[in-house]
């Protein structure tokens, strides 16, 4: 059965059931615990935790999960994906144990004629808390034991475990309680008998059906927490491995060997033209390359760019370690462009998202590829020299310090050097290595550190929002009367404030609007009789909650205290003009460069705006020209700006434009220009119609990382003010130089021809004063030796004159043996010497000598018996370098 119809059948089982089919999250859903989704329960975390209610009361998923502590398990285990598809039933305060157990039981169990999925009842195995772990539960979960039994599974097949394995909580104060998995046995080829708790491997976890009933106050480990107190309204939250399924249902030995994965493997086959299973080694190889190239598509897919920090370096990672694994399976040629395309046919039934991104999705792909080649080419070259060296010194080892260098800096992984140095012959010092690996790790660690302790306690902020979220006014009014609900200093709740202090506001309801969407937020002040706050900034830090942080500056604040809030109104517009442009920018910006251009992020206060997209090249001058044309006609246009809410997805279904990663709800806002001009999705303020943002003056365009670009932009009266100020700056320089400014370029452009032509007559004219000063120096010439020399020091004096005049002076002095010596130089000494054919036959050679002085000027030399020149970096040694000369030919 395929990995799909699997999908499917899971999907139909609850929803026949009455669960509301809830759309898998986005994988960088904002969650800002963590990095990916890496389980189904995660878009649900805010109904478990209560944080917000539920608005239904079951539901069922097949949610894209990312692991990336399962990186290194890839390919040597059986089991464990990067990329996985986790299907899940979910009850908040509906049913409980009793129904979990049976809906689980039924689907695995159910022959496949009837929607199951046909598993003998024979194979399946459970674990189960066991006794004695907690004091809760004395018995273990004798109520889930008595549920398996009754169901028909015999007790034998019951395994008891401790709490580690079998009791869930978040790591974090919230709802926890006890789990029960589900195992299929693959029969005695796959290990020993004994039940998951003796052999994982051949009893294979497909399902954890997780009992949410008690209330933790603390969490020290997965096996040492406090319990508050019973959940009111326990939860259920399951998850099923699909991909597990799947490789069992389709009588695979492992999860890459499905059918949403295999084809990879056998293109990576034919590639390479390895046969898969022939090489235990080869054969790691060919998974990790099909695991990593799903995973890289998926994740580009929901809008990941590579890059060297958090998400873009997981995905980074998973597209060079496919390419590496391929090189190591001896192909060099590009492999994305076979592979990619190939995954994308096998994903895009259970996913459409893969071939609507395609285009972007693969020409970033393509491009990183080619990236980590030149890195691979530069990374060789370094090796290369590395081999050589500890060859030439007659080691057969390379140093640790030096893989570590290649890996640091060329981002060369550690297995190619490894592979690389045996066919080199040579070994590598592991130990040195691995040393130094460690000590940047421990680096990384501290910093991690540092950062996490900046990390707030949201606490205070839970504790507020139990009364609610606060209203946001300020669409419409942005002075309201309103009352302190609450006062939150250094992450706990508070009675009041001191003039002077600084502290966090929670208002009944507020026209401030918080930062979100790239908006900043609004500046203003918070007013009572004898009270006065000044807004420093404005936040969310828990959904729904809009923090003030203000600053204290008369009066005592108190809780409950009746305010006056009141927004900057002059700020307010220019955050609107601001946030309305970038509308436009991101329009203009697909006009210019396609619908495959996504935004990546975006930042816009008062006057400013800055604005992040995908894209492999930058924009060119003339391309940079147009898109500020196209903004700023659209602003002339005096286009409406309108808002509507609807449902997200009709919202979608008019090509309403949303940032990766945002968490929208059911029903969203939509922003529009000039109707379908431009949408968005959007929570943000803006002015009612294009023109009165006025003018918006592009800064620049450039990188920001690999594959993202930023445009920068200022907005209305700044907008004007720079272009005043270029505008003065122009008529300032056509002052100096007088001429009008439409000359301008052509008067530089003539004083810099004048300038260069007036330099070299100043150059000819020295070196003809130095040749007309050619019989005084030969005449100062001295006897070293068997030989006349004339050594001078010319500082200044370029390489082309010092040589033009050495041949000069050995013209004069042609009759006798004689050697001429100078050094001199602009910015880096030079000599150069000169002999005669009689000073040869003397026994003086110009390169010898060069060589001499050339080491006193910290540099090399050589040349010919006749003329020579060398260099050196330091003019210091000048003097030196002459008597080396003089020394040289008079011994
Ligand atoms: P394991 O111990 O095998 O790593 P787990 O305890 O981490 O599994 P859960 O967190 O309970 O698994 O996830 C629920 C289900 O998701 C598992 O029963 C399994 O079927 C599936 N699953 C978990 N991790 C992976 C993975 N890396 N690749 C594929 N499926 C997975
Ligand atoms: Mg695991």
């Amino acid at each position: 059965m395929k990995t799909a119809e699997i999908r499917r059948r899971f999907l139909d089982h609850f929803t026949a059931a009455g669960h509301t089919l809830v759309p898998s999250a986005s994988l960088v859903y904002n969650d800002p615990t963590l990095l990916f989704v890496n389980a189904g329960m995660v878009p649900f975390k805010s109904y478990f935790t209560g944080a917000e209610d539920a608005p239904y009361d079951t539901a069922t998923s097949c949610q894209k999960c990312v692991r990336t502590l399962d990186i290194e398990e890839v390919g040597k285990t059986t089991r464990h994906g990067t990329f996985f598809q986790m299907n899940g039933n979910f009850s908040f305060g509906d049913y409980f144990k009793e129904g979990a157990i049976q809906h689980a039981w039924k689907l695995v169990t159910g022959s496949v004629g009837d929607g199951g999925l046909g598993f003998d009842p024979d194979k399946v195995w459970v674990t189960v808390l066991g006794p004695g772990h907690h004091p809760d539960f004395p018995e273990g979960d004798a109520e889930a034991v008595a549920l398996w039994r009754s169901v028909g599974l015999p007790d034998e097949r019951i395994q008891r475990r401790d709490l580690k394995d079998n009791y869930w909580n978040m790591g974090v104060p919230g709802p926890g309680g006890p789990c029960s998995e589900i195992y299929i046995d693959r029969g005695p080829a796959y290990g020993p008998e004994g039940g998951p708790v003796v052999d994982e491997d051949r009893f294979l976890e497909i399902w954890n059906l997780v009992f949410m009933q008690q209330e933790l106050s603390a969490v020290r480990a997965k096996d040492d927490f406090d319990v508050l107190r019973p959940l009111p309204k326990p939860n259920i939250d399951t998850g099923m491995g699909l991909e597990r399924v799947a490789y069992l249902m389709q009588g695979k030995d492992n999860m890459y060997e499905i059918d949403q994965i295999f084809p990879v493997i056998e293109k990576a086959a034919e590639l390479s033209g390895k046969r898969y299973g022939a090489n235990h080694d080869d054969d790691v190889r060919m998974r990790v390359v099909a695991d990593h190239v799903r995973s890289g598509l998926m994740l580009m897919t929901d809008g990941v760019t590579p890059g060297n920090e958090a998400r873009g370096y997981v995905l980074r990672r998973l597209l060079r370690r496919s390419v590496r694994a391929m090189r190591l399976l001896g192909v060099h040629d590009p492999v994305l462009p076979e592979l990619l395309p190939i995954s994308k046919g096998l994903m895009e039934e259970s996913y459409p998202e893969v071939t609507s991104e395609w285009a972007r999705v693969s020409a970033s792909a393509y491009a990183e590829e080619e990236s980590f080649r030149r890195t691979l080419a530069s990374g060789t070259q370094i090796f290369d020299v590395a081999v050589r060296n500890a060859k030439a010194a007659g080691q057969t080892t390379l140093a640790g310090d030096q893989a570590f260098q290649l890996h640091d800096t060329y981002g060369f992984p550690i297995d190619l050097t490894l592979e690389m140095a045996s066919e080199a012959g040579l070994e590598v010092d592991r130990a040195e290595f691995t040393r130094l690996m460690g000590e940047q790790k421990a680096r990384a660690k501290a910093d991690a550190r540092a950062k996490k302790g900046g990390a707030v306690n949201t606490e205070a902020y839970r504790q507020l929002r139990e009364a609610g979220e606060t209203p946001f006014l300020g669409f419409t009014d942005l002075t309201v009367p309103s009352r302190v609900r609450g006062i939150v200093r250094d992450g706990a709740v508070v009675p009041s404030a001191q003039p002077g202090d600084v502290v966090e506001v929670v208002l009944a309801e507020t026209p401030f609007y918080a930062e979100a969407g790239g908006q900043d937020a609004d500046a203003g002040v918070l007013t009572a009789p004898g009270l006065a706050l000044d807004v420093l900034d404005v936040q969310r830090p828990v959904q729904g909650l809009v923090v003030h942080k203000v600053l204290v500056n008369e009066g005592e604040l108190t809780a409950g205290a009746e305010v006056l809030a009141q927004v900057d109104a002059a700020a307010r517009l220019g955050a609107c003009q601001a946030h309305t442009a970038t509308h436009i920018v991101n329009a203009a910006l697909r006009q210019l460069l396609g619908d495959t251009t996504h935004q990546a992020g975006s930042y816009n206060k008062p006057g400013y705006l800055r604005f992040d997209f995908n894209a492999t090249a930058g924009l060119s001058t003339d391309a940079k020209a147009e898109l500020e044309g196209i903004v700023n006609q659209a602003v002339r246009g005096n286009f409406a700006v309108t808002d509507r809410e609807m449902p997200l997805d009709e919202a979608k279904a008019l090509g309403a434009q949303a940032m990766f990663g945002e968490k929208y709800g059911n029903v969203v806002r939509m922003v529009e220009l000039n109707g379908a001009w431009s949408r968005e999705l959007c929570g943000g303020t803006h002015v009612g119609s294009t023109a009165q943002i006025g003018l918006v003056n592009l800064l620049g365009e450039g990188s920001i990382g690999s594959g993202i670009r930023r445009v920068e932009a200022l907005v209305s009266g700044d907008a004007f003010s720079r272009f005043a100020a270029e505008r003065a700056l122009v008529g300032t320089l056509a002052d100096t130089l007088k001429t009008q400014p439409d000359q301008l370029v052509d008067r530089v452009e003539k004083l810099l021809a004048q300038l260069k032509s007036a330099e070299k007559e100043i150059a000819d004219l020295r070196t003809q004063q130095l040749l007309g000063n050619l019989d005084a120096l030969a005449a100062s010439a001295t006897d070293v030796g068997a030989v006349k020399l004339v050594a001078r020091a010319m500082p200044g004096v370029g390489g082309g004159d010092l040589r033009t005049l050495a041949m000069g002076l050995r013209d004069k002095l042609s009759s006798q043996p004689a050697v001429v010596a100078l050094v001199g130089g602009e910015a880096k000494p030079v000599v150069i010497v000169a002999t005669t054919d009689a000073a040869r036959a003397a026994g003086a050679k110009a390169g010898q000598l060069v060589d001499v002085a050339a080491a006193q000027l910290g540099g090399k030399g050589g040349g010919k018996d006749d003329l020579a020149q060398g260099g050196g970096s330091d003019a210091a040694g000048t003097d030196a370098a002459l008597a080396a000369i003089r020394d040289a030919l008079a011994g």
